[in-house]
């Protein structure tokens, strides 16, 4: 039994049916495909469960850090929920995945990601169901898609003459 304490945040971007929590849901969901529900899988979770956005995996490490769980076990984790479509993996114009907590759910938005300074807007969601249904039809199975846009934020227009705009961000 998991207590859910994290019921007084907000689940951005994730519709849960009734009143069950994340958890719940998540680990429904894991029990269903036959993944163990582990300690460290819940805390990651409940850590997904607390973010306003998509967050790089080095940030949710450092978030479940009270838990004995390396670096290589959150990424094994989050390839495993994403596997299930708990998760959804957005990228950084860099490259660098950054996951989201969706339960399963559609997609409620899409992300905005600054070149320049990394921030991420959303964008609302727009069907495409239509394409993956014309990929299917062409025999292709397991589909699914990733829309991302990328551009340069309005603060960084301002602070950034446009030419000195790098195509990969300055670390
Ligand atoms: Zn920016």
């Amino acid at each position: 039994m998991i207590a859910a304490t994290q019921s007084n945040h907000p689940l951005a971007g994730v519709s849960a049916p009734g009143n069950l929590s994340p958890v719940d849901i998540a680990s429904a969901r894991m029990r269903e495909n036959g993944l163990r529900i582990t300690k460290p899988r819940v805390a990651l979770i409940e850590a997904l469960a607390r973010q306003p956005g998509p967050v790089p995996i080095e940030q949710l490490h450092q978030i479940v850090s009270h838990e004995p769980c390396d670096l290589v076990t959150v990424y094994r984790c989050l390839n495993a929920f994403e596997g299930i479509g708990l998760v959804r993996r957005s990228f950084l114009h860099n490259g660098t995945s950054l996951y989201e907590l969706t339960l399963g759910g559609t997609p409620q938005h899409y992300h905005l990601v600054c070149k320049s300074c990394g921030r991420t807007d959303r964008v609302d969601y727009f069907p495409i169901e239509g394409a993956e249904r014309l990929v299917r039809e062409r025999g292709y199975t397991q589909v699914s898609h990733l829309v991302e846009f990328f551009g340069v934020c309005p603060v960084c227009q301002a602070a950034i003459p446009a030419r000195q705009i790098m195509p990969s961000p300055a670390r």
